[in-house]
């Protein structure tokens, strides 16, 4: 198969009309895990690794209530937290950057998680993504946090194209407004789980008409894209599950 151009297939415009479209299907999409202030969604989005927001949510009550804020976690005793995130996986590792994350941010920030992305990827266990998910919905700074379901669905749509996290969330900020880097993240975030899973459901699927894998699975007998509403769209298009021509994620 021809290597895959670095280039996305779908203009800007096109770019901007398909998260529009998108949009109607997963209206007001948010991240799903729960938080009150910068300290908990950090730590919820370092323990939703490898994890489900489900599981995460399940798990944060009792360790906001157990650890308050930044300078309890930082002196938090490793083998009580390690019991108390067990349930997220990998436990250990996550308990090992829940403490210096906080340690951090006690001992170069005064207790207080910093609204800058540059000081967030500084500390233990947060990349990019998280630091972007902390920044767009704790902080109201436009992110877009590029996860593994960003990376399939924008590929397969063609409004992206490269596996690196870096360079795809350059690809879509640059099509975007940057008051919609946050919803856009959510809402594909959210057409990845609900949708365009790794077996996609693309007869439920807004944007079929103007994906390109769709395109590819059903060639040129394809109809134009519409934004027609998911009800319409799943009545006029038919189940097929078959190969894919994108690596799943
Ligand atoms: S048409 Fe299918 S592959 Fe394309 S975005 Fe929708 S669900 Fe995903």
């Amino acid at each position: 198969m021809a290597k895959r151009s670095a280039k996305p297939s779908k203009s800007r415009a096109e770019t901007r009309r398909l998260l529009a479209a998108l949009e109607t299907q997963h209206p007001g999409a948010d991240t799903e895990l729960r938080f009150t202030n910068p300290y908990e969604l950090l730590a919820a989005t370092i323990l939703s690794a490898q994890c489900t927001d489900a599981r995460v949510n399940e798990v944060t009550p009792r360790l906001f209530a157990r650890y308050p804020d930044a300078r309890a976690l930082a002196a938090a005793d490793l083998a009580e937290l390690e019991r108390l995130i067990q349930p997220t996986g990998f436990f250990r590792a996550k308990a090992r950057s829940l403490v210096g994350m906080a340690t951090e941010i006690v001992e170069r920030h005064g207790g207080r998680v910093p609204g800058r992305l540059e000081d967030l990827v500084e500390l233990p266990g947060v990349g990019r993504k998280t630091a972007n998910v902390v920044l767009g919905h704790a902080f109201g700074v436009p992110g877009l946090p590029v996860d593994r379901h960003v990376l399939r669905v924008a590929n397969r749509i063609g409004i992206a194209a490269g596996d690196d996290p870096v360079e795809v969330e350059a690809q879509l900020t640059a099509a975007l407004p940057r008051e919609r880097w946050t919803v856009s993240s959510d809402t594909l975030i959210l057409h990845g789980r609900r949708v365009c899973k790794p077996r996609p459901l693309c007869d439920r699927c807004v944007v079929r008409r103007a994906c390109d894998y769709f395109e590819e699975e059903w060639g040129a007998a394809t109809p134009k894209a519409s934004t027609k509403s998911p009800a319409t769209a799943a009545r006029r298009t038919p189940v097929r599950r078959t190969r894919r021509r994108v690596p799943r994620r």
